[in-house]
């Protein structure tokens, strides 16, 4: 009796109490980011709150996204000779940093297809039963989106196979001795998986797409075109020199440049007429601290560290997380991709090395010996 009492104070604290407290301190601001050396970073490619008002902002079909033009006409080939032979979509495997458009293009191929789409990601399906109630709730056809598949665990990855390759699942019913395995037969679906880190995708698990298309970021053309067009749709008011300032500094990724257009378009109402100029996007995005190449003070500070404390590397990447009290994860994902794109760091096997261009843009004298650039296609 006490034991239940006991069990039902400790369980509704937990589970009113706790929550709608955090609720009542994030909307009144008490809690602000529980990251206390980036609070709410603009530039980061990871989805933020508020990113989701750019959903309905998402291309919907091919013909309308922008950029990424060698894989559209991929997956158009892809699609035409499914639709001709009335099969349902290959397993198709992206991969690319946060914020490029992998959760888009998997809506873009159900709506292609004319197919209806589930949605889930690895850390979610903790269970192979998980995993199996998914499946056997999917029709012929239909896609099963699963972002961040390098973080299926070993099991679910087991149930997997099968019913990617002959669209089956093994089931076992009962326990010990009287246990027996099921076979069950699935409708012929498709797997969109979607990655940040294809190194991590287990070879078994590659092997089983039969497409793989890596995203690269956007020209800055493509990023001017994307706000351009969001511009209009929320009716923001805009110059071509303004949404141009913003399309550079958009580290050519359009979560980034959509979360950006918001925080100008803010700036634009609250200090300006309204309208996006290009005086008013370089006041705002100096404001946000993001540089003219796109580096926010979370960049500048990973540079430093290589600069400075390290005398231009090479040190390794934990030892440059641990200097400036970040996550290696969120350095790998998001700050060393764009560095190593615009050739202001280099990867080598004894660790991370500033180049030239990173002393210069730091503003500082590079050393004769320093590492020259070497810019990735
Ligand atoms: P990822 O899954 O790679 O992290 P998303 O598909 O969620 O990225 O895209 C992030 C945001 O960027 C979405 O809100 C979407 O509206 C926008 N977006 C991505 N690619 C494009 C594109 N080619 N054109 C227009 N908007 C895009």
């Amino acid at each position: 009796m006490n034991f239940h009492f006991v069990f039902h104070v400790d369980y509704i604290l937990r589970r009113l109490f706790v929550p709608l407290s955090y609720a009542f301190m994030s909307t009144f601001g008490i809690i602000l980011d529980m990251d206390d050396t980036q609070p709410n970073r603009m530039v980061d490619s990871d989805p933020k709150p508020g990113d989701h008002l750019d959903h309905a902002l998402r291309p919907q079909f091919l013909g309308s996204m922008i950029g990424q033009d060698t894989i559209r006409e991929n997956l158009e080939i892809l699609i035409s000779a499914a639709q001709h032979r009335e099969e349902a979509l290959d397993h198709v495997l992206f991969y690319g940093p946060p914020g490029l458009g992998k959760t888009t293009l998997a809506h873009i191929l159900a709506n292609e297809m004319g197919v209806n789409i589930k949605i889930t990601s690895g850390p979610a399906v903790v269970r192979a039963g998980d995993l199996a109630a998914i499946l056997t709730n999917l029709n012929e056809g239909d896609i099963l989106f699963i972002d961040e598949i390098h973080r299926l665990g070993r099991a679910v990855e087991e149930v997997l196979y099968p019913a990617m390759e002959d669209y089956s699942l093994d089931i076992i019913i009962g326990k010990g001795p009287s246990a027996r395995s099921v076979r069950l037969n699935l409708p012929r679906f498709t797997i969109v998986g979607a990655t940040t880190r294809l190194a991590l995708v287990t070879a078994p698990l590659r092997a089983r797409f039969g497409a793989v298309y890596r995203l690269d970021y956007y020209t800055v053309e493509a990023v001017e075109n994307i706000i351009k067009i969001a511009a209009e749709r929320l009716e923001v008011p805009s110059e071509s020199e303004g949404i141009k300032e913003i399309a550079s500094r958009s580290r050519g990724t359009p979560r980034v440049a959509l979360r950006l257009l918001r925080r100008v378009r803010d700036f634009a109402q609250v200090r300006g007429e309204g309208v996006i100029t290009s005086s008013i996007s370089r006041q705002a995005l100096e404001l946000l601290n993001i540089d003219e190449v796109g580096l926010d003070s979370m960049d500048r500070s990973v540079l430093q560290a290589i600069v400075v404390k390290y005398q231009g590397g090479p040190v390794g990447l934990k030892t440059i997380a641990a200097s400036i009290r970040e996550d290696p994860d969120t350095i790998m994902d998001v700050v060393e991709p764009y560095l190593l794109q615009l050739g202001l760091m280099q990867r080598t096997s004894q660790g991370r090395v500033a180049t030239q261009q990173a002393y210069l843009h730091l503003g500082l004298e590079p050393p004769p010996d320093a590492a020259q650039p070497r810019l990735i296609s």
